[in-house]
């Protein structure tokens, strides 16, 4: 260390204090980064690594990046989960004495990126802080680029407070977490965690959390007294995990952030609860397969026309309402646009025109906009008032009422327009930026510059004639400033008080005494227009930075304008109708369709399906019926039509009346999940225990082919136990779908139990699907029919065939009888009985054939060998 140069001690100094991250050190125009780090960045960045001299004869593996083009490769790293520190020069180095003072002035991390070119501008980024301790839990985040700050906590067991956490990280889906050290403990909870979300993770002691005041903190940076202002007050764990948040982002951004202007709590039980299995089966955000926008229910919603528009339609669909006036709310103004398409056209055009205000004021905020944010501001805000009048217009009670708290922000936009330029140029520093009127001074330096050029003409004339040289010329460059230029042959001609300045191949330059006397005055002034136009900025920015709360309040209301005008459109798109709501626990659809599969079959029309569930005689339904039949499509269109009624939408339906539920489960197909080194059946029962604890008599359930995962035996009798369950204790309204078409006899066990199927057309070989569903049951999965219709070859047909009868034959008894010995309970000993005797019962000696009389005979015997092996 001792024999380092000054400026290698002056990186290792702030590199020990920044250990986690990868050092950006600024030399000169380019950030070098040195050894681990420079070994790291090359190989990530695909940059060359080099060497440089660190003292002694020590050399340092180095890498480096222009500095005008650092942002991508920043946010390259950060994307590949490293966090870069930014040390920048804190002084001119032109006039600095010595070693440049350096300092660290920002660490971007995943959760923090404030660089719009990587994140998607219709989601949220944001940054998570969870502390967990054995009582409770507490969650906040915070998206940096538009300011949003929550909060909501949990008291309760651990094994509650990972509930709790998982089903809000599912929500939330963060690219970066804080935890304590508890919360690290459990580490199987962490990792899948990491496979499902994979956030970058930092940790939090937990001796340094419980000494520091973290309401202090809190009540200093919403620069208030109380947290009861913030909805706060006896929230400990709320307290604690937002404290924590606001450190790390003081000690990340290194910057006041004043766009983080409110923080708000909230309670998971306001809303309705999905988790995160429901949401990745029921397809919301993204498809399974491709884990594209396309094909998922919110590639069908969307229609907003701006960002913001776009993030909260993402968060409304993460947290769908349970309170029907609220909801009535959104329906109403969703009707008005739909009863008036060219409001709803006029509106949406209106909103185009408007940028991501809330990004645009996150960057104000956080210092680095330029002119032509300014600029975007002012260009958006000049449609407030456009909206305004187009919602009083209408006449409406409900929009009169919007546009009355809609403020116009007319200052604002006034001082935008009065100063900058309408095209600004990208940099802040080099003028150009100002309009004229706007400041006196800046005006006469502006004439003073004019004028100079006016001078330098009058004066090369003037030259011209006295020295009698044609081609005399003043020209400019950065170095020597002002000069004349007298090309070889005139040179005899140049008189005595030309001072020479420089001599060129064919040319040499002169300056003269009154050349120069122009050029300080004309330099002099553009120095101080630049001077004094950035000086302008910043005070124009820091005026239009004390107006972010009101632009924040701003944009949430045209947020939501957008989101129900949205919906107006999907609706009127796609032949929508309004849902009536009730609270009495009846899902009554009449033609409902599935939202996304109605778009995506190509050479079928999509039939509709009638629904009728409620609190008593219809709560649970056991649907069977073919593969390929829409088993799975009927269940997940009750389901995605009920959460699009409580998010305000219109619903793929002829007429429907939607009772509110609580939750959404779903258990859904056989997602396997073997990178957390779980079995797809241990997968299954995890979440099938999950829907078995949360549910309540107000949730819905929707269960597809649960245990499968397992032997027929197994599966059946597990399957048997959860719907007699769920039907006798929980009484949730229940959609099952299964091919164990045994189940169907619990219709006659259960009040409350209804069997459903869907129809097929057998034509010879074939089957045709009819996509109707109707009362009754199957016991017929048509698993080969469908197996030839995917074209296996007939010989395995055949053969499949052959072999389903065999197994048919032998098994028909057992398969059909279990459920009934498992539901009387019976002993083994009661069971090997009753097996007997029924087969043998069975037997119509006067009518069997000596070939079917050594077949039962051979199934007795087998029957036999097993049990006895078994007791
Ligand atoms: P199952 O779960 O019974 O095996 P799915 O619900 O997966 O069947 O449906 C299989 C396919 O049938 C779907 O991918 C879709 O293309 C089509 N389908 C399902 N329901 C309908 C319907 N109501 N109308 C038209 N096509 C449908
Ligand atoms: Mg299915």
């Amino acid at each position: 260390m001792s024999n380092l140069t000054p400026m290698m001690k002056q990186y290792m100094k702030i590199k020990k204090k920044y250990p986690n991250t990868i050092v950006f050190f600024r030399l000169g125009d380019f950030y070098e980064m040195f050894f681990d780090d420079a070994i790291t960045a090359s190989k990530e960045l695909e940059i060359t690594l080099t060497q440089r001299d660190c003292g002694g004869d020590k050399k340092a593996p180095m890498c480096g990046v222009p500095h005008h083009v650092s942002d991508s490769y920043i946010s390259k790293l950060v994307e590949k989960g490293y966090k870069v520190a930014i040390c920048e020069q804190l002084e001119d180095p032109s006039v600095a004495k010595g070693l440049v003072k350096r300092d660290v002035i920002r660490i971007v991390t995943p959760g923090t990126i404030t660089d719009l070119n990587v994140l998607d501008e219709k989601s949220n980024n944001y940054l998570v802080s969870i502390y967990l301790d054995d009582i409770g839990i507490g969650i906040s985040y915070v998206d940096t680029t538009t300011g949003e700050m929550y909060t909501t906590e949990y008291i309760g067991n651990k094994e509650g407070s990972y509930a709790f956490v998982l089903d809000e990280l599912g929500k939330i889906y963060p690219s970066e977490i804080i935890v304590n050290n508890s919360f690290m403990q459990n580490k199987k909870f962490v990792r899948s965690i990491e496979t499902r979300i994979n956030p970058f993770i930092n940790l939090y002691d937990d001796n340094f959390i419980t000494q520091k005041d973290w309401e202090k903190l809190i009540l200093s940076h919403f620069n208030i007294n109380n947290l009861n202002i913030i909805g706060i007050k006896d929230k400990i764990y709320s307290i604690i995990s937002t404290g924590v948040l606001i450190d790390y982002l003081y000690d990340t951004q290194k910057s006041s952030l004043e766009h983080i202007t409110q923080l708000n709590y909230y309670e998971p039980k306001e809303y309705m609860i999905l988790d995160i299995n429901t949401r990745i089966n029921l397809e919301i955000h993204e498809t399974i397969r491709s884990r594209e926008k396309k094909g998922s229910l919110i590639g069908i919603l969307d229609k907003t026309s701006t960002a913001m528009g776009g993030r909260l339609l993402k968060k409304w669909l993460e947290q769908p309402l349970i309170n029907i006036n609220e909801i009535k709310k959104r329906q109403e103004i969703v009707e008005h646009f739909v009863d008036d398409i060219i409001l709803m056209d006029q509106v949406k055009n209106c909103l185009r025109g408007i940028y991501d205000l809330e990004r645009l004021v996150g960057k104000i905020s956080y210092g680095n906009c330029n002119a032509r944010d300014l600029v975007s501001l002012k260009i958006s805000i000049e449609k407030i008032p456009e909206l305004k009048n187009l919602l009083l217009q209408s006449g409406q009670k409900n929009f009169i009422e919007l546009a009355m708290i809609i403020d116009p922000m007319k200052d604002v936009y006034d001082l935008i327009d009065k100063s900058i330029i309408d095209n600004p140029p990208i940099s802040i520093k080099e003028g150009g930026l100002i309009k004229e009127g706007y400041n006196q001074d800046l005006d006469e330096l502006k004439r003073a510059s004019i004028d100079g050029k006016q001078w330098l003409a009058k004066l090369e004339s003037k030259e011209k004639e006295n020295t009698g040289i044609k081609n005399l010329r003043i020209g400019f460059n950065k170095k020597s400033g002002y000069f004349f230029e007298v090309t070889k042959s005139n040179l005899n001609l140049v008189p005595d008080y030309f001072i020479r300045k420089q001599t060129l191949t064919n040319s040499e330059r002169f300056i003269t005494k009154e050349l120069k006397e122009i050029e300080n005055k004309i330099i002099g002034a553009e120095d101080k227009m630049i001077e004094i136009e950035y000086m302008i900025f910043q005070d124009i920015r820091k005026r239009v930075k004390n107006e972010t709360y009101r632009i924040q309040k701003v944009s949430k209301l045209i947020s939501q304008i957008d989101v129900l005008n949205s919906f107006a459109q999907v609706a009127y798109e796609n032949n929508y109708i309004k849902p009536q709501l009730n609270d009495k626990g009846i899902i009554h659809i009449v033609e409902g369709r599935h939202p996304v599969v109605e778009k995506t079959i190509e050479n079928e029309m999509f039939v509709p399906n009638n629904t009728y569930l409620d609190m008593d005689s219809n709560r649970v339904q056991i649907i069977t019926g073919p593969n390929m039949a829409g088993k799975s499509t009927y269940m997940r269109q009750v389901a995605i039509i009920t959460l699009m009624a409580q998010i305000g939408s219109f619903i793929p339906a002829k007429e429907a009346n939607i009772g509110i539920v609580d939750r959404i489960f779903t258990r859904i197909g056989a997602s396997d999940n073997l990178s957390q080194g779980e079995s797809t059946f241990m997968v299954e029962m995890n979440e099938v225990s999950n829907i078995i604890k949360n549910a309540t008599k107000n949730s819905l359930i929707i269960l597809d082919e649960v245990g499968r995962g397992t032997s027929t035996y197994d599966g059946l009798s597990i399957a048997w136990a959860i719907v007699e369950y769920i039907a006798n204790e929980i009484k949730a309204k229940t959609l099952f779908a299964t091919h164990y078409h045994e189940l169907t006899e619990l219709e006659e066990k259960i009040e409350g139990i209804k069997n459903l199927t869907i129809l097929v057309e057998e034509r010879g070989e074939e089957i045709i699907f009819l996509r109707k569903i109707i009362e009754g049951s199957t016991n017929r999965s048509y698993g080969i029919e469908v197996a030839k219709l995917a074209g296996i070859n007939n010989k395995i047909i055949d053969r499949a065939n052959e072999v389903l009868h065999q197994i048919e034959k032998k098994h028909n008894f057992a398969i059909d009888q279990k459920p009934d010995k498992l539901d009387k309970q019976l002993s083994v000993d009661d069971y090997k009985k009753e097996y007997f005797i029924d087969k043998i019962n069975k037997i119509d000696v006067s009518k069997i054939t000596p070939i079917e009389a050594i077949n039962i005979l051979y199934d007795l015997s087998e029957e036999a060998k097993r049990l006895k092996e078994k007791a």
